[in-house]
């Protein structure tokens, strides 16, 4: 069946169901956002001129809003705890349910079990007919509890699932023999999955696929009013936690308060929180649309180092703020910070919102060195003297996901067979690299197309993210299994030898001056990086604005 864009949400509404603060949030936010949601699938309705789109039958099943998995968020809600995951299960549900699938919600283990029509009970009683589902979107939490209820036939079905991901899940993190043997064994990863089928909040390792999120999209006029009603010298403090704010936060709040009136939107129960100094003009906790009006009319929105990553930087700079925001210095990892302890990835934080400062950049974002009290001092007087416009990078805008979404849906396949290897029929077209057979050989049906990609080589010690950034692409994981091979090494002009199981494979050994092939096709990682290997990397192009589509790829 034919997967017709919706524009009415009632019926989504209604699926969500009531009775905890988490759902309750959810709905406000899907309510809020309805219009500027049905006014981007009529535009891309447009954009995709009556292209068929198969209907899926969707289960998503929100792991961490269970009982079963302890839910913590939900009590926090109106207290100041996260809610970045909140606002992007808001959203998910709301694309898939505009894009037109057909969806099942679950929030609790009984729930799944009803949908999957697996008995319910304890114990693990394997699913025995066919999934019911062509996709399911989960989390961790919800992953587990498949595995519990499902049993064996999780395993056969995997290929279904896409994890709700936040942070991201490296390749090398993900394979379970080769984490547990090389050290990379957390509590997260090891599922064996398709990198791809993790979808994080933020274009990280582009390993994951990327599935974000979306914020509020101003029009022409409300863009003008705006920006006539900015308060030069109004400010508002990222965090809504009061621990967010303690400990050497003074002396910058000092320098800032110098020059700005300081806001605040922190928790509190009854009295200030201790944490937060008196200039401060604390609001308290705002509901989303409130503190929207108080971004509206701020200059500067500016981050402590804590929390990493969240919505809250993108809605600012849509509402026309300048984002400021500490440097860290060395990089914050898992290696080196608490936070990320444990969590499957190795990537290295360079800055609070590593998205804001790297795909926006001045005069939107700004980063500099806290301890360094002259430069703090003058990103302020500059940011005051500075007039921006409020901006949201097209992948955040409802449009922008929902072309994101439908592409996924429609061309990612991880149940398909995988032919690791190029045939040999294409690998046979001579040497002249990957880029010779993207334009003259009939390639087995790939997405992204084998048009977009670029094989490039990069510096010793460089992963394949930082090579294909650094010339202007994007690493591209599908695109492996077309350069895993002689005539693709041929390249770096190398001896060639094995293949082995190395998640830096394909790559040249500067040592052994020579060159290795990747056998194990879930390890091909743009991630992965070694002090003396050059990696053979995959690039591709991009859309402007939306990096997970190459420019063919809709
Ligand atoms: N938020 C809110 N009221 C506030 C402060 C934040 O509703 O007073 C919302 C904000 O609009 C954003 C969400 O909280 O969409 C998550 O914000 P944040 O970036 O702090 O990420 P988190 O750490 O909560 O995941």
């Amino acid at each position: 069946q034919h997967a017709a864009f919706r524009t009415d949400l009632s019926v989504l509404l209604d699926q969500v169901g009531t009775g905890k603060e988490s759902l309750s949030f959810m709905k406000r936010r899907i309510r809020r956002l309805a219009q500027q949601w049905a006014t981007a699938a009529n535009h891309l309705d447009a954009k995709l001129e009556q292209r068929w789109r198969d209907q899926k039958k969707i289960l998503i099943h929100v792991g961490f809003l269970t009982e079963e998995s302890g839910d913590v968020f939900s009590p926090k809600v109106l207290k100041g705890g996260p809610l970045g995951e909140m606002v992007q299960w808001a959203d998910i549900l709301t694309a898939l349910h505009v894009l037109g699938h057909n969806l099942k919600i679950s929030m609790s283990v009984k729930e799944l079990q009803g949908f999957l029509g697996v008995p319910p009970g304890r114990g693990s009683c394997p699913l025995t007919g066919p999934l019911p589902f062509d996709l399911i979107y989960t989390d961790y939490h919800g992953l587990q509890q498949m595995k519990q209820h499902m049993g064996l036939s999780l395993k056969k079905h995997k290929c279904h699932v896409r994890v709700i991901d936040t942070f991201g899940t490296e390749p090398a993190y993900n394979h379970e023999e080769y984490a547990t043997l090389h050290g990379y064994r957390t509590n997260w990863g090891y599922w064996n999955l398709n990198a791809r089928q993790y979808m994080t909040m933020f274009p990280h390792t582009p390993d994951n696929s990327f599935m974000g999120f979306v914020s509020e999209e101003l029009n022409e006029t409300e863009k003008r009013s705006i920006q006539q009603n900015k308060v030069n010298n109004m400010a508002v403090v990222y965090g809504k936690e009061a621990s967010m704010w303690k400990q050497g936060k003074e002396g910058f709040l000092q320098i800032l308060h110098r020059y700005m009136e300081v806001h605040g939107t922190v928790y509190y129960e009854t009295q200030r929180p201790p944490e937060v100094p008196a200039f401060v003009k604390n609001h308290g906790l705002l509901p989303q649309h409130e503190l929207q009006q108080l971004l509206r009319k701020a200059k500067l929105f500016i981050g402590f180092g804590f929390p990493y990553e969240g919505p809250a930087p993108l809605e600012a700079i849509a509402n026309g703020c300048i984002f400021l925001q500490p440097k860290f210095h060395p990089p914050h990892s898992s290696l080196n910070h608490e936070f990320f302890r444990g969590k499957p990835t190795s990537r290295e934080v360079s800055s609070q919102h590593p998205y804001a400062e790297q795909y926006i950049g001045k005069p939107h974002v700004m980063t500099v060195d806290y301890n360094n009290s002259l430069e703090f001092d003058s990103a302020i007087r500059e940011i005051m003297r500075t007039k921006v416009e409020p901006y949201l990078p097209y992948e955040y805008t409802c449009e922008g996901m929902l072309e994101r979404v439908h592409a996924y849906i429609q061309h990612q396949d991880f149940c398909a067979p995988d032919p690791a290897f190029i045939p040999a029929n294409l690998s046979k077209q001579g040497s002249a690299g990957a880029l010779g057979w993207a334009s003259n050989v009939t390639a087995p049906p790939a997405w992204p197309p084998l048009s977009s990609l670029r094989l490039l080589v990069s510096q010793e010690g460089q992963s394949c993210v930082e090579a294909c950034q650094s010339a202007g692409f994007i690493c591209e994981p599908a695109h492996f299994r077309f350069i895993n091979n002689k005539e693709a090494l041929l390249e770096v002009q190398c001896e060639v030898v094995d293949s082995e199981i190395n998640h830096i494979l394909p790559a040249f050994s500067v040592v052994r001056q020579e060159c290795g092939l990747q056998r194990e096709p879930l390890l091909f990682s743009c991630a992965g990086h070694s002090p003396k290997y050059r990696r053979l990397c995959p690039c591709r192009d991009f859309r402007r604005g939306q990096v997970a589509l190459c420019r063919n790829c809709l």
